[in-house]
C-alpha cells in the first residue's frame, strides 16, 4: 500500500516522450531552475482530468511540480531549437529561451499533448534573457488562451499558474511566475526555418516526417506527402485566422516562431480583442508599423506560410522550378480557403443559412457602418442576434453605433435579404447566439485582474474573469458588467509583451 502510494506520488504523469527521440540538435536537455517559494495560484482541474492526471495529487504537489522544483518521473525536460522571422527580419537562432518542455502525455481522448513550463529558468537559448516570466503576462496568457478555447478556437491551453516567490527585473521589479502550457505540439514555422538556415536537409526531412506522423497521419500515403503537409498546415492556418477575425482577436506578434504547424493559436503576449471596430487596430507596443494589425492578419499568415514553403521546397520536388510552382499553388489555395472560411463565418454571424452572390457586399457594408460608427464589435453581433428574434430590440442595436444612419440603412437591406431565408426567426437567433459571444476577454478587465493580482495579491478578479469566460456564449446575468465595453477612462490602448 505504502509502495503503491509512493509510486503514484512519484509517477503522476504517464509521460510518453517522442520529441526527445528526434536527433540531438533538435533541442537542448535542460533541468528547470529552482523557485524559492512556489505557490500554486491556479490549477485547471478539468484540463488536468482530460490529460489523465491525478487532480488531488496536483493540488498537493502542484506548486513544486509546476514551478519546476520537482521534475516528475518520466519527464525528459528540454528546450526546443527554432529560428524565426521577427517583424520581417530573420533570426537564425531563437529557441526556447525561457520555456522547458517537460514531456508529452496521451490524453483521455488519445491525443498527444505537450506539457511545457514557461518561465522556468534559463536555457542554452536564453541569449541575454533571464529565462523568467512575470506574473502579469502569465495571468494574461492563462485568461486569453482559456477564453479562446471556450470560444471554440484552437489554442494552446493553460494547465497551471504558479507564483515563484522571486522577483523578476523588467523596467520595474515584478513578481515572478511560471505558466504551464499544454499544446498539440510546440512545433512552429520557425522550427523548420532553424534547419533550413543551416542547410540541414536531413533535419527538415526528419521534422517533416515527425509532424506528419503526429499531426497529419492521414497524408502519409499522399502522392507527395511533403506538399500535402504544406497544404494541410496552410488549410488549418487559413481556418484559424478566419476564426480570429470572427471574434475580433488580434494576435499582435505573428512572427514565424509564433505560428504553430498544428493550427493552434500560440503565444499570447501582446494579443488583445477589439472593442470598437477598426480594421487597422493595433495594440502591441512593439508593433510600431502596424504590421500585425487586425485586418493584416490573413496576409501575414500567407507570408509566414510562404516561409514554411521555402523550407520544404527540396522535399517537394528535386526540380526547384517544379517545387516552387507546386508551393505557389498551395499559397494561392490558402487565400481562397481563408476567403471561403471567413465569409462562411460572417454569414453565420449575420444569420444567413443560404448563399447569395451579394452576401460579401452585405457583410462588408455592415463592417463599414461599424467602422464609421465606432461600434463595439462584440455587442454589434450580439444585439443583431437578439434583433433576429425580436424587432423591438432595434433601438438597442442602433445604440451600439455612434452614428446610426448607415447602420439603420443596413438593417433595411438585411431584412430584405432575410425574406429570402426559410429559417424561422427564433431558430436564426439561436444559431446566431452560438457564434456571436456575449463575453470576450476585454482588455480593461484583464488589466484590472492583473493589477489586483500584482499589487494586492488579490486573485478574485482573475478567478471571476475565468469563470465568466468559460461560458462565453451564455448571457450570464450575474456578470452583466463584463459584457460592457470600457468606459473612456478604462480604455486600454496598448498592450505589452512583458517578457
Ligand atoms: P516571445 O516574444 O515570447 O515569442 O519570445 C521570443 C524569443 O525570445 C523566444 O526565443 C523566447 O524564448 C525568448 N525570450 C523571451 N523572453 C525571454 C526571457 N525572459 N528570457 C529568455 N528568453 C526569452
Ligand atoms: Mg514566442
Amino acid at each position: 500500500m505504502t509502495q503503491a502510494l509512493e509510486n503514484t506520488r512519484r509517477q503522476p504523469f504517464a509521460f510518453d516522450n517522442s520529441y526527445s527521440r528526434l536527433p540531438q540538435h533538435f533541442f537542448a536537455r535542460q533541468t528547470p531552475s529552482r523557485a524559492e517559494e512556489p505557490w500554486l495560484i491556479k490549477l485547471n482541474e478539468p484540463l488536468a482530468k482530460e490529460l489523465g492526471l491525478d487532480v488531488e495529487m496536483l493540488k498537493r504537489d502542484g506548486a513544486e511540480i509546476f514551478s519546476g522544483n520537482m521534475v516528475p518521473e518520466g519527464a525528459d525536460p528540454l528546450a526546443m531549437a527554432y529560428a524565426g522571422h521577427q517583424f520581417g527580419g530573420f533570426v537564425p537562432q531563437l529557441g526556447d529561451g525561457r520555456a522547458i518542455l517537460l514531456g508529452e502525455v496521451i490524453d483521455i481522448h488519445g491525443r498527444r499533448r505537450d506539457i511545457q513550463l514557461k518561465g522556468a529558468g534559463q536555457t542554452p537559448f536564453s541569449r541575454r534573457g533571464d529565462g523568467r516570466a512575470a506574473l502579469g503576462p502569465v495571468l494574461r496568457e492563462y485568461i486569453v488562451s482559456e477564453a479562446m478555447h471556450a470560444l471554440g478556437i484552437p489554442a494552446t491551453r493553460a494547465l497551471a499558474a504558479v507564483s515563484t516567490g522571486q522577483p523578476v527585473y523588467r523596467e520595474q521589479v515584478l513578481p515572478g511566475a511560471v505558466f504551464t502550457r499544454v499544446a498539440a505540439s510546440h512545433i512552429r514555422v520557425g522550427t523548420f526555418q532553424f534547419f533550413a538556415a543551416r542547410g540541414d536537409a536531413e533535419g527538415i526531412r526528419a521534422l517533416a516526417d515527425y509532424v506528419i506522423e503526429r499531426h497529419y497521419p492521414d497524408i502519409k500515403d499522399a502522392a507527395n506527402p511533403y506538399l500535402a503537409l504544406f497544404e494541410a498546415v496552410s488549410e488549418r492556418q487559413a481556418s484559424l485566422i478566419a476564426r480570429w477575425l470572427h471574434i475580433g482577436f488580434i494576435h499582435g506578434v505573428m512572427n514565424t516562431d509564433n505560428m504553430t504547424v498544428s493550427g493552434e493559436t500560440i503565444d499570447f503576449g501582446p494579443c488583445a480583442f477589439m472593442d470598437s471596430y477598426d480594421a487597422a487596430t493595433v495594440f502591441s507596443s512593439i508593433d510600431q508599423n502596424g504590421r500585425y494589425a487586425y485586418a493584416s492578419q490573413p496576409g501575414i499568415g500567407q507570408w509566414n506560410l510562404a516561409r514554411l514553403g521555402e523550407t520544404l521546397l527540396p522535399l517537394i520536388d528535386p526540380d526547384l522550378e517544379k517545387a516552387v510552382a507546386a508551393a505557389n499553388i498551395v499559397i494561392e489555395h490558402y487565400g481562397e480557403r481563408f476567403q471561403i472560411d471567413w465569409l462562411r463565418g460572417m454569414r453565420d454571424k449575420i444569420g444567413l443559412s443560404t448563399v447569395e452572390d451579394d452576401d460579401l457586399e452585405l457583410v462588408q457594408s455592415l463592417l463599414s457602418a461599424m467602422q464609421a460608427g465606432r461600434a463595439d464589435f462584440t455587442l454589434t453581433f450580439l444585439r443583431l442576434s437578439h434583433l433576429a428574434a425580436d424587432n423591438g430590440s432595434e433601438a438597442a442595436f442602433l445604440a451600439t453605433f455612434a452614428e446610426p444612419d448607415a447602420a439603420a440603412a443596413w438593417l433595411g437591406r438585411w431584412h430584405e435579404r432575410l425574406e429570402r431565408e426559410t429559417w424561422p426567426a427564433a431558430e436564426r437567433s439561436a444559431a446566431m447566439l452560438k457564434v456571436n459571444p456575449a463575453f470576450i476577454p476585454r482588455n480593461h478587465r484583464i488589466e484590472q485582474a492583473i493589477t489586483a493580482a500584482v499589487e494586492d495579491a488579490d486573485f478574485s478578479l482573475f478567478e471571476a474573469l475565468l469563470k465568466v469566460l468559460s461560458r462565453p456564449y451564455e448571457e450570464q446575468p450575474d456578470f452583466a458588467p463584463y459584457m460592457e465595453p470600457p468606459k473612456p477612462e478604462e480604455r486600454v490602448l496598448q498592450t505589452f509583451c512583458g517578457t
